[in-house]
């Protein structure tokens, strides 16, 4: 999917906003392009993309926030954990496949990785947070993916 520029700039200037606040006109031009990238390259395309869709919808939510059980993003006073999961690095039921070579090695991690999330749920459900995962394999189809935004956020809006 392409993301046009009209998008990408709005994106950069939430993106600033939500980071920055209220300093985002008190730092230079300069400043500013290097703390973009600098976010720009730690936020996957599934964290631009829902991130994106949200603002678009008008849906309050944090990204990144710094509360227990580490969900990628909070919908604001929705008491909603949304957590964005690589088919791979997350083992997809669809589409994980086991690399070939160091077998043992990438079972051994992808167990872990498993297990992490899975007490990371449980972590969130348990504080009273309905758990969304929104996987790769998701945003693939963007329209799906609108869908599937709109119609959680028609619940409780
Ligand atoms: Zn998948």
């Amino acid at each position: 999917m392409r993301i046009r520029t009209s998008d990408l700039r709005l994106l950069c200037l939430s993106v600033l906003t939500y980071h920055l606040g209220d300093n985002v006109d008190k730092i230079s031009k300069q400043q500013r392009s290097k703390i973009m990238s600098k976010i720009h390259s730690k936020w996957t395309k599934q964290e631009i993309l829902v991130h994106r869709i949200l603002i678009r919808s008008k849906i309050e939510h944090q990204m990144h926030p710094k509360i227990s059980g580490s969900p990628d993003i909070l919908l604001n006073n929705k008491k909603i954990a949304i957590f964005l999961h690589g088919c791979f690095w997350h083992v997809c039921p669809k589409h994980y496949r086991a690399p070939k070579s160091n077998k043992k090695y990438w079972t051994t991690k992808a167990k872990r990785n498993v297990a992490r999330d899975r007490s990371n749920v449980a972590e969130l459900r348990h504080a009273g947070y309905r758990v969304i995962v929104i996987w790769e394999h998701d945003i693939r189809d963007s329209r799906k993916l609108v869908k599937k935004l709109n119609a959680l956020t028609a619940n409780i809006k």
